[in-house]
């Protein structure tokens, strides 16, 4: 059979940049990868050997997502979100459980993935939150699309927690850690800015001790455990002190306190965006390889919900789309090496998820590719983005780099105009092979 898509020219993976062909064949797995230009006619043939600006990576990775969809489908759908993760670039997400109905139910779950399967663009797996009854835990851990749980500040209270830390550590499963003391968060309804001051910089550490001191308690030093949407030094030391993998998000490199003018909901979002000082070393942190990866942590409402009252909106901000751009910019700007955009959205996401067939191009992997051009140029325009909700924190900005195309199982998903069958799956099939 035919292969289903060839990429030539510029990749960039663990062996370092180099000229190559990529095929991946009719079953969505990478069939051959060429150091010299193979003979070989496919469906889709991307030939760009003559282009010295645009680069392949195995398929961008963003491990912190939340599609909405179910009853808060005014806020973002599966396609929708999906649709928006093609166009920056990412290939692979990772959905968050604090859907309406929440994911802590086997029920729940299959309903998640029957709704992912059928509706995602990109590859997806799933999170599930701390099971509700106890004699569900083991078969919601064990489904081969649970990739993890997601430890929010309310799942501490949980009965079951202490059930699912030892399951997940027995499956070699990840705990997702939004590092926040639920005991220390103040309920009350703030603003933009008064709620940087109720949900301070120490209540990010005593979240991360919390989950440590559990950690050691239970004896689970086997357990994965990632702290997600790293804010600032002092959250990520923390980290590192008890071994924990970390993320940051593009909010916290990209906004600070002087832009509180734009005091808005848009930039409403928990952990709150910090100062000035605490973004700046945050992006020397990342940009040195010490944060180890890259999440968007897209948390789209509806359009009402973000423009109305600043005390009650919804925090969260949506901003999958510019993942792929913003890692591009950051690199012709010479504040990031090609090396630390493969590290920070493809191998270490395959690598802290224990996947086996994501963040290489090899033989036999999935056939997922993201193709960043750094002559672009990407202009954040809420109108044109294909979140459902059309606005943005980012209005204006301009990234000097774009997403060329976005390849999941060897099909185009971005741009669309040269989408064909629909190749997404969840991880538990792509991982059997
Ligand atoms: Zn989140």
């Amino acid at each position: 059979m035919k292969p289903r898509l060839v990429y030539r020219g510029l990749v960039y993976d663990e062996a370092g940049l180099r000229k190559a062909s990529i095929v991946v064949g009719s079953n969505g797995y990478v069939q051959e990868v060429g150091e010299s230009w193979t003979s070989f006619s496919a469906e889709v043939v991307l030939d760009h050997r003559e282009d010295k600006h645009v680069i392949a990576f195995p398929g961008f990775i963003d491990m912190h997502v939340h599609l909405r969809d179910f009853n808060e489908a005014y806020k973002e759908t599966v396609e929708t979100g999906t649709r928006a993760a093609a166009r920056g670039g990412i290939t692979l997400i990772g959905d968050m459980p604090n859907t309406d109905p929440r994911i802590n139910s086997y029920k729940v779950l299959l309903e998640r993935k029957k709704l992912l399967s059928s509706k995602s663009l990109v590859d997806y797996y799933v999170y599930i939150y701390v099971p509700e009854r106890g004699d569900e835990v083991e078969a919601m851990v064990s489904d081969p699309d649970v990739r993890g749980m997601k430890l929010h500040p309310d799942g501490m209270r949980q009965r079951y927690l202490d059930r699912a830390l030892k399951v997940l550590a027995e499956q070699g499963k990840i705990v997702v850690v939004h590092s926040e003391n639920p005991f220390m968060i103040d309920q009350l309804k703030t603003s933009v800015s008064e709620h940087r001051c109720y949900r301070s910089v120490e209540v990010e550490l005593w979240g991360i001790r919390l989950v440590g001191d559990l950690i050691s308690t239970l004896d689970l030093d086997r357990l994965r455990v990632h702290v997600t949407h790293v804010t600032n030094l002092y959250t990520y030391l923390e980290a590192k002190r008890y071994g924990f993998s970390t993320d940051t998000c593009p909010h916290y490199l990209l906004l600070d306190s002087d832009h509180y003018h734009m005091d808005t909901c848009y930039m409403k979002v928990v952990p709150p965006i910090r100062g000035s000082w605490h973004r700046t070393t945050l992006l020397e942190l990342f940009s040195a390889g010490y944060i180890d990866i890259l999440s968007s942590d897209h948390a789209p409402h509806g359009l009402q919900e973000k423009t109305c009252c600043p005390k009650t909106c919804p925090a969260g901000i949506n901003g999958i789309e510019i993942m792929g751009p913003l890692m591009g910019d950051l690199y012709v700007k010479g504040v990031i090496s090609l090396s630390r955009i493969y590290r920070a959205l493809s191998l270490n996401p395959a690598k802290v998820l224990g996947l086996k067939r994501y963040g290489y191009f090899r033989k036999g992997y999935r056939g997922n590719i993201t193709v960043i051009d750094l002559s672009g140029r990407t202009v954040v325009d809420p109108e044109k983005m294909a979140v459902k909700s059309k606005y943005s924190v980012y209005r204006g900005f301009v990234f000097s780099s774009s997403v060329k195309y976005t390849v999941v199982g060897g099909r185009v998903v971005y741009p669309e105009e040269l989408s064909g069958e629909r190749t997404a799956r969840g991880v538990g099939e792509v991982e059997k092979g």
